[in-house]
């Protein structure tokens, strides 16, 4: 099963917007809808990785993001999943 991420469906909208409107592939358009920023931890009470808003914090264990930067500086993710 192909599953299509929000960013696939906004890829597609703002191309045929682009064609429509006669706009180039950097107009603010893209640049301020797509990609919002986000930081990921492994929430220990969900038991999964968790994407959160910039600014935020996780809803489920409270984690911020500021904190996360500090564990991922000591414990790269890449060393601790393989
Ligand atoms: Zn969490």
């Amino acid at each position: 099963m192909i599953r299509k991420t929000i960013g696939d469906w906004f890829r597609e909208e703002s191309a045929l917007l682009r064609k429509e409107y006669g706009l180039d592939d950097t107009s603010q358009m893209e640049l301020t809808l797509e990609n919002p920023k986000m930081w990921t931890h492994y929430c220990l009470i969900e038991e999964e990785d968790i994407d959160t808003g910039e600014g935020e914090s996780c809803n489920w264990c409270g984690q911020e993001e500021e904190a996360q930067k500090l564990i991922d500086k000591k414990l790269p993710r890449s060393k601790v999943k393989s």
